[in-house]
């Protein structure tokens, strides 16, 4: 019999409530339903106030950082001109990038340990899978299959899979 997952409780990005959910997801049901709202007021508020900081954008939108940062690892900014100080952390270096979730030199070193890793593990990804995926779907085999080099591959992608 499958155990159903236990649900975690976290606090919203948004609005700092406590929530419950078994899934990954960071923000609370309120939030969640005005998230396209959201993305429009930061990005009419980027489009009318060209060079603003993330922090300024936050400030003047009611729009927590953390939520701007998610944005812009969507790519929402994508068609929007940013201005020098419109930045936040790669996920893995912490240096300042604009748009993805790691910075180019970080993106070389993933994209070449996690092809590694992958023909270690024995697994074929088509080229144009993102990262991320690659990563989750190679964590979440090792957990399946518990196989023996297990410690071997979570040492070498704990760095690299996404915090949470
Ligand atoms: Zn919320
Ligand atoms: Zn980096």
């Amino acid at each position: 019999m499958a155990v159903a997952p236990k649900k975690k409780i976290r606090n919203c990005i948004q609005c700092g409530k406590v929530f419950l959910t078994q899934e990954r997801e960071e923000l609370c049901a309120e939030c969640k339903a005005k998230f396209y709202e959201l993305e429009k007021i930061v990005v009419d508020y980027v489009k009318e106030n060209p060079g603003v900081s993330m922090t300024e954008v936050s400030e003047a939108t009611g729009v927590s950082k953390k939520l701007i940062q998610r944005m812009a690892r969507e790519g929402v900014f994508a068609d929007v001109p940013m201005g020098e100080n419109f930045t936040f952390p790669c996920a893995s270096c912490g240096k300042p990038i604009k748009t993805g979730t790691y910075c180019t030199s970080c993106l070389t070193r993933l994209r070449q340990e996690t092809k590694r890793a992958a023909e270690r593990m024995k697994i074929r990804f088509s080229d144009d899978m993102p990262i991320i995926e690659k990563l989750d779907a190679m964590a979440q085999r090792d957990f399946d299959k518990q196989q023996r080099d297990r410690r071997t591959f979570s040492n070498a992608m704990s760095k690299l899979i996404r915090p949470r």
